[in-house]
Order: C-alpha cells, then structure tokens, then sequence
C-alpha cells in the first residue's frame, strides 16, 4: 500500500533484502508478492533473509493455496562476518550481522567503480564504438602505427563517484559496526530511544540517538539518517537535535521521503 502510495515502479524491484523476523520489518512481504502476482508479474525476484523466512512464506501460501505467477529464489542469510550477497557489474552488496535480540543483519550497497566520460562538447565525430570504449577504458584511441590519435585525458571526465548505503536494521550498539560501515554516503542507523534511555536501549537490543551518530563519526560517513523512534515520542525534533550534538549532518528517515546520495 506504502509503494503504490508513493508511486513507487514496483515492476523494477529485482530483490528484497529482509533484515530480521520481527514483524515490523517483514510482516508486509506476504501481501506484497500477492499484488506483485495479481498484476501479473513474471520476472523471478530473489528473496535475502533469515532463515525461517522462506518457511513462514511457504505455510501461509499453501493455507491460502496461493499459487504465484513469478518465481522467488531465496538466499538465506547466515554468516557471522560481512559476506557479499550480491554482486553485477555496477554493484556489490554485503550482509553484515548486527546485536539484536534475534538473528538480523543489516546490509552495504556499494557501486563498482565507474568508466570515465566522454566529453560529449568536444567529441569527436569519427570515434567508433571501439575508440569509445577504450576512451571510456581510460585508454587512449591510437592510430594504426600506434601514435595516440585522442589522447584520454582530453577527451573525457573523470568518473561519477561510486556511490554507497548502509542500512544498519535494528541493533544495539557495538563498536565494530563502525568498521563495516566506513566511510559510506549515507548511512541509515536505528535510534529508536533518545539517550536518557541507554540502560532501556541495551535491554532492548536497540540504540539511542547518541550511539547511532556516534557511529556515524567513528565511521566518517557522509550523511547519517535515523530513524525506528520509539512510539513515546510523539515530537521527534528532540532526537534530531540530540544526534546533531555528535554528528551534524543528521536526518531523520521520515517515510515517504527521498534522500538522494549525489554523484
Ligand atoms: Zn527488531
Ligand atoms: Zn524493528
């Protein structure tokens, strides 16, 4: 309902990355790989999350004796350390075990490094799509004896940035998260509690304001986004200002809203 609120391609989600098992985190996914089969979708989807997940799915379509119109290959999520779970020509994407009070993880996306451009203001018009490659290869297009016919670095641009995301789930706070998640773009952290709460936070395997942006220096990101606020809080300025006291460059992950990394 959210997706299509939002006007959100539906068609062109490919994977669906499922953190934990708690049901604010997945309790939607059933209802919606029923809609993507009603309005007929045929392309596989691939399914990354706990194990167990797959069971949950299979007893609820078999009780509504659902049969789907895609095919759904599922990969479950086991490792201890971050693993590449992911992987084509213009991404990677890790999983990466946080603490919470069941099995869950979180997950990177990375973007591979990008060719360099063509500056398209002075290309020139004989190149073939070879010569284009090469340039874009940061290779320089050569004659037949060898003598450099455009030379790279004046015919293109450096390339865009590789742009990178982490979404840390639902966790406690632990300092080798830190690491994992170094130096990203925009990092999403869970601050479900303002830090007056901290002992409450622990308990909960959840995390405060100031521990979500104490992570976000410690890992020197670019932007941090929090978000999970516990229902007490009816006003949730007071846990953007608090974060904002560790970590400056702080937004809270308001649904609904984009947040776009630049290139
Ligand atoms: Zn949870
Ligand atoms: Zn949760």
């Amino acid at each position: 309902m959210q997706l299509s609120r939002y006007r959100a391609r539906t068609s062109r989600i490919g994977h669906i990355f499922i953190s934990h098992l708690h049901g604010d985190h997945y309790f939607g996914l059933i209802g919606l790989l029923n809609t993507f089969s009603l309005v007929g979708r045929k392309n596989a989807l691939t399914l990354y999350g706990p194990p167990g997940l797959n069971d949950v799915l299979i007893a609820q379509f078999r009780a509504s004796q659902a049969v789907l119109g895609f095919p759904i290959h599922f990969v479950e999520l086991r490792a201890t350390e971050p693993n590449t779970i992911f992987e084509d020509a213009q991404l990677s994407v890790t999983a990466f075990p946080v603490q919470h009070r069941i099995a869950c993880w979180g997950f990177l996306f990375r973007e591979k490094p990008k060719p360099r451009r063509i500056n398209k203001d002075i290309m020139p018009a004989d190149l073939s799509v070879k010569d284009i490659i090469a340039l874009k290869n940061s290779q320089d297009v050569v004659n037949a004896d060898n003598s450099i016919r455009y030379r790279n670095e004046k015919y293109t641009l450096p390339p865009r940035k590789s742009r990178s995301y982490a979404y840390c789930a639902d966790t406690r706070y632990f300092e080798l998260l830190a690491e994992w998640v170094k130096g990203v773009d925009l990092l999403y952290h869970e601050s479900t509690f303002m830090d007056q709460e901290r002992e409450l936070a622990e308990q909960r395997y959840h995390s405060t304001t100031l521990q979500a942006a104490t992570i976000a220096k410690q890992a020197e990101v670019d932007t941090l986004l929090i978000g999970h606020f516990s229902s007490r809080y009816r006003d949730l300025s007071p846990l953007l200002e608090e974060a904002k006291t560790v970590f400056d460059n702080t937004s809270l992950a308001i649904e609904g809203q984009d947040f776009t990394i630049p290139e």
